[in-house]
């Protein structure tokens, strides 16, 4: 390969400072070094968390970076020590790694592995970034120890799933981020059950995820839950029985939904990333053996409940990714949707140019998108 062992030069969205918008630079891209993969990005969605780290998190020392943890792409080349990937193979970068080794890896109770880009690199500054990328003399940190807005990416080997050759990347890069992790959210943290009935709160991808899992957990009655009625019509497709508007009704949310579910629901999502919501979300369950899922993002604000909604039994849990264990467990899901056993194609509304990740943003805020995806 005529790259191999080269800085590749290429285009990146980079932030340079919170809340405002990416613009898009020459980057150069080191060669990978001891256990990292260089990957040719193909294909990125856009998430929420990352609209949530540049204009709402107001997180301070995370820049310039490279935003985009829900890419797919091709090998280009490999550092000493890689034995499992190599130049051509089609990858899935992961922003929660599966080393293997780690304790919570070992366990079947987690698929937190310890070796993930949160324990190696941090935002303050202090601990020396992943950063193999760099844009006019200055490091640039990958958000999530990844940045897939970029042309190429250089991440661990341990935060990389191979998936089949066949598979179409701008259509399962949906499966780094989004999609697995609502579908996981019911499937893995939740583990819903045949006839039960769930509610869930936000119809982006996550939360039309979270649906389809329910569905295919062989739940009775799913109730969507947004404030934007135009998602409804979606929900429906991906498998939601009952559409509520909370904006519809005078009372309180997990009022309305214990009137609808004589008690409250035996399982609810929250997929939104808000604090009041999740609360809501808490509440709506019944309240001896509801559980409630966090699938939304929230690293600013706190939530406050009475202990006493919890004496009852009902319990409160979240989820990183869906539960999955990242490597072994997205070439399955990828085999899924080659075998129409998961939808992807209908969460994509947009498919846009890097360039176009400014717009992907205002059409997410919009509520006019369910996933853009950027196509390099
Ligand atoms: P999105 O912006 O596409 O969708 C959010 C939906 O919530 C929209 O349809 C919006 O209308 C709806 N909504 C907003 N306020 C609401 C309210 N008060 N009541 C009901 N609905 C409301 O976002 P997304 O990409 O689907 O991400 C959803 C959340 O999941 C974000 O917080 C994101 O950061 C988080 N996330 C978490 C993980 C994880 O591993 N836990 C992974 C990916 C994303
Ligand atoms: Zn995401
Ligand atoms: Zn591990």
């Amino acid at each position: 390969m005529p790259t191999t062992g080269k800085v590749i030069t290429c285009k990146a969205a980079v932030a340079w400072e919170d809340g405002k918008p990416l613009t898009i630079e020459e980057v150069q891209v080191a060669p990978p070094q001891e256990h990292e993969v260089r990957i040719k990005i193909v294909a990125t969605g856009v998430c929420h968390t990352d609209l949530h780290f540049l204009y709402t998190s107001h997180r301070k020392g995370g820049f310039p970076c490279i935003l985009g943890h829900e890419g797919a792409g091709i090998v280009e080349s490999v550092g000493p020590g890689v034995t499992k990937f190599k130049p051509g193979d089609k990858v899935i970068p992961v922003f929660v790694s599966q080393c293997g080794e780690c304790k919570n890896c070992r366990s079947p109770r987690s698929n937190l592995c310890d070796n993930s880009w949160w324990s190696k690199q941090q935002y303050d500054g202090k601990t020396e970034p992943l950063g193999r990328i760099t844009c006019k003399r200055q490091r640039i940190i990958q958000f999530e120890g990844l940045g897939t807005f970029a042309e190429y990416s250089v991440v661990y080997d341990i935060a990389v799933a191979k998936i089949a050759d066949d598979a179409p990347l701008d259509k399962v890069c949906l499966l780094g981020c989004g999609v697995s992790t609502g579908y996981g959210a019911a499937l893995n943290s939740a583990k819903v059950q045949p006839g039960s009935t769930c509610a869930v709160f936000g119809l982006g991808a996550i939360g039309l995820a979270a649906v389809m899992g329910c569905q295919a957990a062989g739940a009775s009655r799913i109730i969507a839950v947004d404030i934007n009625k135009d998602k409804f019509s979606k929900a429906k497709e991906f498998g939601a029985t009952d559409f509520v508007n909370p904006n519809d009704h005078d009372k309180p949310i997990q009022e309305v939904l214990s009137g609808l579910t004589d008690g409250g629901v035996d399982y609810s999502f929250e997929c939104v990333g808000n604090v009041e919501l999740m609360v809501s979300a808490l509440e709506a369950c019944n309240k001896s053996w509801g559980v409630s899922v966090i699938v939304g993002w929230n690293n600013t604000e706190m939530m406050s409940v009475s202990p006493a909604q919890m004496l009852g039994g009902r319990s409160w849990t979240g989820t990183v990714f869906g539960g999955w264990k990242s490597v072994e467990s997205v070439p399955k899901l990828v085999a899924d949707y080659m075998a129409k056993r998961i939808k992807l194609d209908e969460f994509i509304t947009h498919t846009l140019p890097l360039e176009g990740v400014n717009d992907a943003f205002d059409l997410m805020t919009a509520g006019k998108s369910i996933r853009t995806i950027l196509k390099m």
